[in-house]
């Protein structure tokens, strides 16, 4: 399942330069499309919030 950002998300924009297919998109918390999502964690381990997750 794709990687999720929850509410934790404070914009500050860490994750989206590092998502190797662009699935992330800019909002007031921001976004992950699933169908893009290739699973690769990288997200994950730059969010300073801890806010992205694996998906179920
Ligand atoms: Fe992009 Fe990888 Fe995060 Fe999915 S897990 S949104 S492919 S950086």
């Amino acid at each position: 399942m794709a990687y999720v950002i929850t509410d934790k998300c404070v914009a500050c924009g860490t994750c989206l330069p590092v998502c190797p297919v662009e699935a992330i998109s800019e909002g007031d918390i921001y976004h992950i499309d699933p169908d893009t999502c290739i699973e690769c964690g990288s997200c994950a381990e730059v969010c300073p919030s801890e806010a992205i997750i694996p998906g179920e």
